[in-house]
């Protein structure tokens, strides 16, 4: 039986018609002060597009959010495409539709795969991506956190080069696998108008093959609710199904059964972009923007960020306060107050209802404190000689079991291992 108080309003009085209404306490309305707020604020999203020049990132870009942002584009001979390095191009664009407000950033990578040699080629870029985390990290443990400007890739669109054996070439293993802890990463099939059905669905299985094969973790989509209704859980199995896309792009509307559509004429007829018998164009965009944009931040945010800061940033450098450490800092560091029997007990306790906990939720992979990409060692805020270690362990390709719960409070985390980076340059300066 529920013992919970319902408040009621300081007129209601027992009995009084309207008594139900007073009851009401009005949260109801919080989703839409959240929503009043989200909207007042806007919203951003990053994507990046990679793949060789010509095979239709700007023409596709153009066609999923209906502008131009490569006005200004150069387009480069093919000697010149050959000589040309890796650039990273950033467009920013603020886009408004029925009042509400994105700032869209595409993060171009003019060059890539473009060269004889492209052993690498993706260094420009994974250094691009760590740098955005390693800005963010820097604004989040500063004075001005309420503004910070996230400009973390939140996805990358690949394209997939139409080779004729219909296998993955080394550069595409070498992009994914580079960046696929990183960032999430969406392929696609370019120009999928330039082959039959019947080759699409070939060249899919093959390139899920490949993705298996040489152990690629692309963006997985997440599970589907089992109390949503049927319509949605089909449209979530297409999706799945689908991938990876096979998209056409057209930057030009036309003419087609009396309607103006977006395509491309041919004398035999007209593909059309928006039809999904034709190609998979409105599958990605709805997902891109209207059913998992929120959830390419989270995973950015909660997987990849978590996992890479640790990785990159200096201060994060696996520090460990062990005894010794201590000991030979000339900053007197005050001893952390030892817990009592009790409160050990206690502690203890609630490690193992977490470590439980984590067990469940991941599917069990875990013994306590252990997760693919972190390990906990118990104790480790107490001073007792324990250390915070956050391995880079790889995680399982399985859809969503492989987002780790932050098990460490980071905020308080983070200023520990900065006020120990700084005492470390400290020493070294003395
Ligand atoms: P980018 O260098 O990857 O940005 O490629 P572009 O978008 O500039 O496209 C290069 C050429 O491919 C242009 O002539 C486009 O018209 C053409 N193109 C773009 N998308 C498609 C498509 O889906 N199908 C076909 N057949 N051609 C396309």
């Amino acid at each position: 039986m529920s013992t919970g108080l319902r408040y009621k309003s300081k007129l209601a009085t027992p009995g009084e018609p309207g008594d139900v209404d007073k009851q009401y306490v009005g949260f109801a309305t919080l989703p839409n002060q959240v929503h009043r707020k989200s909207v007042k604020k806007g919203f951003d999203f990053t994507l990046m597009v990679a793949g060789e020049s010509g095979l239709g990132k700007s023409t596709l870009v153009h066609s999923l959010f209906l502008t131009d942002l490569y006005k200004e584009r150069k387009l480069l001979s093919a000697e010149e495409r050959i000589s040309q390095t890796v650039e990273i191009l950033k467009h920013t664009v603020d886009i408004e539709e029925k009042g509400v407000k994105l700032k869209l950033t595409i993060v171009d990578t003019p060059g890539f795969g473009d060269a004889v040699n492209n052993s690498e080629c993706w260094k420009p870029v994974t250094d691009y991506v760590d740098q955005q985390f390693e800005q963010y990290f820097r604004d989040e443990s500063g004075l001005n956190r309420k503004n910070i400007q996230d400009n973390r890739v939140h996805c990358c669109l690949y394209f997939i080069s139409l080779s004729g054996t219909g296998r993955l070439r080394p550069v595409d293993v070498g992009f994914m696998k580079a960046l696929h802890e990183k960032v999430n990463i969406v392929p696609l099939i370019a120009k999928a108008d330039c082959l039959v059905p019947g080759e699409i669905r070939k060249l899919k299985e093959r390139i899920r093959e490949e993705i298996d094969k040489f152990g690629i973790h692309v963006y997985q989509f997440p599970e589907c609710d089992s109390d949503e209704d049927e319509d949605f859980k089909q449209q979530d199995r297409e999706l799945k199904e689908s991938a990876p896309f096979a998209v056409i792009g057209s930057n030009t509307v036309v003419e087609a059964k009396g309607q103006r559509v977006r395509g491309r004429l041919y004398p035999w007829g007209i593909v059309e972009v928006e039809n999904q018998a034709h190609c998979d164009f409105v599958k990605l965009r709805n997902m891109l923007i209207r059913t998992h944009m929120h959830d390419l931040k989270d995973v950015t945010c909660d997987v990849h960020y978590e996992k890479l800061p640790r990785a990159v940033h200096p201060a994060d450098d696996q520090v460990k306060l062990t005894q010794d450490s201590r000991m030979e800092s000339p900053i007197p560091i005050l001893p952390l107050p030892t817990p009592d029997a009790e409160t050990e007990k206690l502690i203890r306790m609630k490690d193992e209802e977490v470590g439980g906990e984590q067990g469940r939720s991941h599917g069990g992979w875990a013994g306590r404190g252990e997760g693919p990409g972190w390990v906990v060692e118990p104790g480790w805020w107490a001073g007792s000689g324990g250390g915070a270690r956050l391995g880079a362990g790889q995680a399982p390709p399985s859809a969503r079991s492989h987002r780790p719960l932050p098990l460490l409070p980071r905020p308080q985390l983070r200023r520990m291992q900065e006020m120990l980076q700084k005492m470390k340059l400290q020493m070294q300066d003395q």
